[in-house]
C-alpha cells in the first residue's frame, strides 16, 4: 500500500478569491435573487451561496458533515462552511495506493471517494445496544438515546447515496429493521455532489450509480469552473431541499449552465478508471464456485478485512457483552467481516476456514447472491476495496479473469460472433 500526501499552497481556497469572483461577476448576466425555490427547480449558487447553505443547515438544527481532509485522506467530518471543505485537493488512486495532491485551483470536490464512507454515520463501527445495572435487587436495562440533531450530509457522491440505498434495503426496509439505523436515515438530509473526477479505481458507470444522479437526494450539486466562473448548478429534489435553498443568494440556471453540467458528467464518464461487465455476472459467479482463481487470489489475500471495512455496503456485525467490577453490563454491536475466521463459526468450528473460501464468499455475495437476498447488487463501483487492499487485489480484475476462462461465457461470445 503506497499512501502519502503532499501539500502545496492553498491560495485559491479563500471565499474572497479575487480572480475567480471578479470573473464570475463580469460574465454573469443573471441577476442574483433570494426568492423562494420550488421543488425540482434548478438554480446556480456561487461560493458564498454555498457557504450560506451550509450555515443555514446548522440554523435549521442539523448536525452538518461533509468531506474534510484528515490524516492525509478525504473523509467525512464536521463542517461549518466552505472553508472546511477540501479546497484544491486532488487524489491519485490505484490498486493498493491512495495519495492526495494539493493545488491552488480553488475547486472543492475534485477528488474521488476516500476510505471513510457515510455508512459509519448510520451504522457506527461500535455502537451501544443496551446497558444494565443492578438497582437494589433488580437488574435495570436502558438503551442509549438517539442523537437530538438530525444529520445533514453535504458532498456525498452519487455512488455513496446508492450505497446507502443498498443498506436501506437491508437495515431499514428489510425483514429485520434496525430501528437506530432507520431513524437516523429517515431524518437525514443529503446534498449530493456529482462526480467530475473519478479515480482510476472507480467503476460506478458500470454499476449505474454515477457519475451523475437523478433521484433520491434533497439537493444535487454539480461543481463547474469555466469562463462563467466557479459555481454550482443545484437541483432541489425534495421540499426540504427547496426550503434550504429558499432565501439564499442564487441565480436561475441558464441553458449554458445545464450544458456545462452535461460536459462535466460526460468528461467524468470518459475518465472512469475501471469497468465491470455486469451482464450475466451473478450467474457466472454462481457456476464458478470451484474455479481455480479462488485459490490464486488466496495466495495474495492477507485476510486483513480492509476491503470489507472500507466498503460502503458491507453490514456484517458482531455483538460484544462486557461487564465491569461494579456489576454493570453493556452490549455493543461492532463491525465484523467475512474475512474474520470466527465470522463463520458455528457450533464446533468455522465453516470457511480457507482464505479462498472467505474471498469467494465476499465477492460472490457482493456481485451474485446479494441479488437473491436484496434484489440489487451489493457493489456500487466506488473502488474503495481496490485502493485500500494492501496487496492491490482488484474485484473487477478477478471477475474479468473468471469470465474470460468460463466455458459458458466463451461459448456465448463465440456464438454471438458467429451470428453476426
Ligand atoms: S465491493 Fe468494492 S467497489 Fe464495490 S461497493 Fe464495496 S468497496 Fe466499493
Ligand atoms: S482482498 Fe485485500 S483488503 Fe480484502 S482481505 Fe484480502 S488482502 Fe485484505
Amino acid at each position: 500500500m503506497a499512501w502519502s500526501a503532499s501539500r502545496a499552497s492553498s491560495a485559491g481556497c479563500s471565499l474572497n478569491r479575487p480572480t475567480q469572483n471578479a470573473r464570475a461577476v463580469a460574465t454573469s448576466n443573471n441577476p442574483t435573487v433570494t426568492s423562494k425555490v420550488a421543488l425540482s427547480e434548478v438554480v446556480v449558487l456561487r461560493l458564498d451561496g454555498l457557504d450560506s447553505m451550509v450555515a443555514k443547515l446548522a440554523q435549521l438544527g442539523f448536525d452538518t458533515k461533509g468531506p474534510v481532509v484528515r490524516d492525509g485522506a478525504v473523509v467525512p467530518g464536521p463542517i461549518t462552511g466552505v472553508g472546511d471543505l477540501p479546497c484544491g485537493v486532488h487524489d491519485e488512486q490505484a490498486p493498493g495506493s491512495y495519495q492526495l495532491n494539493y493545488s491552488d485551483d480553488g475547486r472543492l470536490f475534485d477528488w474521488a471517494v476516500g476510505p471513510g464512507s457515510w455508512k459509519a454515520e448510520f451504522f457506527p463501527p461500535s455502537q451501544e445496544v443496551w446497558r444494565a445495572a443492578m438497582v437494589g435487587d433488580s437488574l435495570q436495562f436502558s438503551e442509549p438515546a438517539a442523537p437530538a440533531a438530525s444529520l445533514a450530509i453535504v458532498g456525498a457522491r452519487p455512488c455513496e447515496l446508492a450505497a446507502l440505498d443498498v443498506l436501506d434495503r437491508v437495515l431499514k426496509d428489510g425483514a429485520h429493521r434496525d430501528p437506530v439505523y432507520a431513524e437516523r436515515r429517515e431524518r437525514a438530509f443529503v446534498a449530493v455532489v456529482e462526480c467530475a473526477t473519478p479515480a482510476a479505481t472507480c467503476f460506478c458507470s458500470s454499476m449505474g450509480t454515477g457519475p451523475g444522479i437523478e433521484v433520491g437526494f434533497d439537493l444535487a450539486l454539480t461543481e463547474i469552473d469555466d469562463a462563467d466562473g466557479h459555481r454550482f448548478v443545484v437541483r432541489a429534489g425534495s421540499d426540504v431541499g427547496a426550503n434550504v435553498l429558499s432565501g439564499l443568494a442564487h441565480e436561475a440556471a441558464r441553458d449554458e449552465d445545464l450544458e456545462a453540467r452535461g460536459r462535466v458528467l460526460d468528461k467524468a464518464a470518459a475518465r472512469m478508471g475501471r469497468h465491470l461487465q455486469t451482464e450475466g455476472l451473478a450467474s457466472l459467479l454462481a457456476r464458478n464456485v470451484d474455479h481455480p482463481r479462488w485459490a490464486d487470489v488466496a495466495e495474495r489475500c492477507l485476510s486483513c478485512a480492509n476491503c470489507t471495512l472500507v466498503c460502503p455496503t458491507c453490514f456484517c456485525s458482531d455483538v460484544r457483552d462486557t461487564t465491569d467490577l461494579g456489576g454493570a453490563l453493556q452490549r455493543r454491536r461492532v463491525w465484523s467481516s467475512c474475512f474474520d475466521l470466527d465470522h463463520s463459526y458455528l457450533h464446533g468450528g468455522a465453516v470457511r476456514t480457507s482464505a479462498s473460501s472467505r474471498y469467494r464468499q465476499w465477492m460472490t455475495h457482493k456481485l451474485s447472491t446479494w441479488w437473491d437476498q436484496f434484489d440489487t447488487s451489493g457493489c456500487v463501483g466506488c473502488g474503495r476495496c481496490i485502493a485500500w487492499c494492501p496487496v492491490g487485489i482488484d474485484i473487477t480484475e478477478e471477475a474479468a479473469f473468471i469470465a474470460a476462462s468460463d466455458d459458458a461465457t466463451t461459448a456465448n461470445a463465440v456464438s454471438k460472433t458467429s451470428a453476426s
